[in-house]
């Protein structure tokens, strides 16, 4: 299995691409995870990488297709991959066309998970982590009992600094600007497939619509 997953900040694809991973044996690359992990042990990609994402913007692709240039040789690849947050520009998804050409690999699919600007700002911006626990609240859909503490630790909670509103604002921006254009790149080639984000009202769960329309249920 090998899927591309594009989408606004916030639409829900790394959760969706956790979902995966844990029923299908492939590999989650996702490019925002090895930023941040490389922006927590100061590498120099991390000591580059971090003024941008901390405004919300890009990094610039020539760092993200070094990063890239041989993830996907990587053993854990072997059955497939899913591409959570990779490409994130045309630039980008020029390279992957031609390294996967130059690979004999051929794409399952790109899955647009489809969310409206409001529900992201307030996925995001509502979002409140627990420092000693890591446990996720949402001011708006899922708040704590106990105001800025944490109910099972008692830990205090925080916002992250690119889900402050003006962040994720600019986040979305760059969505638009620089991402967005994918959809049409993978609409001509003839393999993308679009699912709604939000789960009210459908029965199935994001993995099960996923599974069904790339005809890969197993
Ligand atoms: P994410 O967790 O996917 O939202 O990524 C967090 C941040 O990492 C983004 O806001 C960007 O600054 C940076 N980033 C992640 N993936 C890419 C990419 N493919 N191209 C450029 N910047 C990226």
């Amino acid at each position: 299995m090998r899927i591309i997953l594009l989408g606004s900040p916030g639409a829900g694809k790394g959760t969706l691409a956790e979902d995966i991973v844990k029923k299908h044996p492939v590999a989650h690359i996702s490019t925002g995870d090895i930023f941040r992990e490389n922006v927590k042990k100061e590498t120099p990609l991390g000591v580059k990488a971090r003024a941008y994402m901390d405004s919300g913007g890009l990094v610039p692709d020539e760092l993200v297709l070094a990063m890239m240039e041989n993830r996907l040789l990587e053993p854990d690849c072997a059955k497939g991959f899913i591409l959570d947050g990779f490409p994130r520009t045309i630039p980008q998804a020029e390279a992957l066309d031609a390294k996967l050409a130059e690979l004999g690999l051929k794409l399952d699919g790109a899955v647009l998970l489809d969310i409206d600007d409001d529900t992201v700002i307030r996925r995001l911006s509502g979002r409140r982590v627990c420092r000693k626990c890591g446990a996720i609240y949402n001011l708006f859909f899922r708040p704590s009992s106990k105001g800025d503490i944490c109910e099972r630790c008692g830990g205090e909670l925080y916002q992250r600094d690119d889900d402050r509103e003006e962040v994720v604002r600019n986040r979305l921006k760059v969505y638009y600007e620089q991402t967005a254009p994918l959809v049409e790149h993978y609409e001509k080639k003839g393999s993308l497939r679009r699912i709604r984000a939000e789960r009210e009202g459908r029965s199935e769960t994001l993995l099960e619509e996923l599974e069904r329309s790339m005809g890969v249920s197993r």
